[in-house]
């Protein structure tokens, strides 16, 4: 169904019906699915249809991954072209296109890089993790480095290891236990700052932190640390400048690998092709996925500095090849969509319209929900941004979750998706944005009218007006 097709209210009721008798969904609850769910049957720009006809502005990009945006058909095409030419074989042979995106890859990061293909951002993660932890069995023969460095309230992935990784409460502790490599260290959250620090005047106390953890753990045992650069989950978190190069520095200080999380940040989100780019940093570990075909297929992918792959090198028999085979790794008609779904961001300058359509929104969005006495902080860098909602602006008191939540239904009924930040987390008051990077000055126009107008009607209901 297209912008233009029907609505078809029979065919959207069997839908539901055959939906909530047979499937079961990530994260909803079920029984709210009963009378909120979207039947999502088109889209087109930044804008998806429901069965029922209406419209919604999607300001999440789908999960943080359109980046290009709805109904570009020529993907279809390219994926039709390639499936009839060889839809697949394993990735431990060669294909064209998976060749082809490596190099664009490549390319985009400097020229340093190979590229180990999987399907999801939690594999790129995962299979991060086995980088770091193989590299090390290479490379310090003597020590036994297996632990990563992680962050609390970071996320990222849904597997077993990666949800160890993370430190989102509520996402993780239904399946505590966990195997206890995974240490974790306060994160740059500065608005709230674990450390209680004053920002600016925190002397980076959060990133020395890492390196006083690194030596009470034994540098011998860390691996890795792993970094998404701008945290999104927890609300957009954009650390100091200071904070990702001082990062960087503990990790080349102690040989521990520097694994930046790139997930959502990739692929012109921030306003740059990746986000570590905003700092100068350089990683020894990349994981990326969702923009990187914009949602298109599935495709993911574990990018490793030269030095790390080389160490994967030698003799078959000596074993030092990467350990681990992912069945769908390097799929063709995905690698093929991403080729060019790549090439349309580099034509359409697409981290550079994040970068310009991020100041527009920032700039709009100050300028109006600041008059809102439950705004508490607006941030973020491109289109990735957070609006912490507080009662008031001094306590700084979080906003009642079912007010968040007020406020996310309110802007779904004027026509806009937005998202609210992880919960679990003492940061699960923040609405967060991340709408497809082709957003139109128009559609921001609108998203910023609608979120006014939700916060003005959350406060007359704070005042019992409504
Ligand atoms: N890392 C980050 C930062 C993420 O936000 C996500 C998913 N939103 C993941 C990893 C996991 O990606 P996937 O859902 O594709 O496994």
């Amino acid at each position: 169904m297209s912008l233009t097709n029907q609505p078809d209210p029979e065919a959207r009721r069997r839908v539901v019906a055959q939906d909530l008798e047979n499937v079961m969904h990530p994260i909803v609850q079920h029984r709210a699915l009963e009378t909120s769910q979207i039947v999502v049957t088109g889209g087109q720009g930044s804008t998806i249809v429901d069965a029922d006809g209406s419209t919604y502005l999607d300001a999440m990009a789908g999960l943080w991954c359109v980046n290009i945006g709805y109904g570009r058909t020529e993907l279809a095409e390219i994926a039709a072209e390639q499936m009839q030419q060889i839809a697949y074989y394993p990735h431990t042979a060669m294909n064209l296109p998976a060749a082809r995106l490596g190099e664009q890859i490549n390319t985009l990061m400097g020229g340093d890089y190979h590229t180990y293909f999987v399907n999801s951002g939690s594999e790129a993660n995962e299979a991060g993790f086995k980088v770091a932890r193989q590299y090390a069995k290479h490379e310090f023969p003597g020590q036994f480095r297996f632990k990563t460095i992680a962050r609390h309230y970071a996320y990222h992935g849904t597997t077993l290891a990666t949800l160890a990784a993370g430190g989102m409460g509520e996402r993780k502790t239904k399946f505590e236990p966990y195997a206890g490599e995974f240490i974790h260290v306060p994160a740059p959250t500065c608005y709230r700052c674990p450390l209680g620090l004053e920002s600016g005047k925190c002397g980076m106390a959060c990133a020395k932190l890492i390196e006083a953890t690194i030596q009470a753990e034994g540098p011998q045992t860390v691996a890795e640390i792993i970094v998404e650069p701008i945290m999104s989950a927890v609300g957009v978190a954009v650390p100091p400048d200071e904070y990702l190069p001082m990062v960087e520095r503990i990790c080349r200080k102690y040989d521990v690998l520097l694994h930046v999380d790139e997930v959502i940040n990739g692929f012109g989100r921030t306003g740059k092709m990746f986000a570590h780019q905003h700092y100068g940093i350089s990683p020894d570990i990349m994981a990326i996925a969702k923009g990187i075909v914009s949602a298109y297929l599935p495709i993911a992918a574990t990018v490793v500095k030269n030095k790390v792959f080389e160490s994967f090198l030698g003799e078959v028999a000596e074993a030092r090849q990467v350990m681990q085979v992912n069945t769908y790794g390097g799929h063709p008609v995905s690698a093929a969509v991403a080729v060019r779904n790549i090439e349309i961001m580099l034509e359409e300058k697409l981290p550079e319209r994040a970068a310009t359509m991020g100041a527009y929104l920032m700039e709009g969005f100050k300028d109006r929900l600041f008059r809102h006495g439950i705004t508490g902080d607006i941030r973020g860098k491109g289109l990735l941004i957070g609006i912490e909602l507080v009662t008031d602006r001094e306590s700084k008191v979080q906003l009642d979750g079912a007010l968040v939540q007020g406020v996310v239904d309110f802007c779904k009924a004027n026509g806009v998706i937005v998202g609210r930040s992880g919960g679990g987390t003492r940061h699960s008051n923040t609405i967060v944005l991340s709408p497809p990077l082709v957003i139109t000055r128009t559609e921001c126009d609108m998203l910023i009218e609608v979120l006014d107008k939700a916060l003005e009607a959350t406060v007359a209901k704070m005042n019992g007006a409504a």
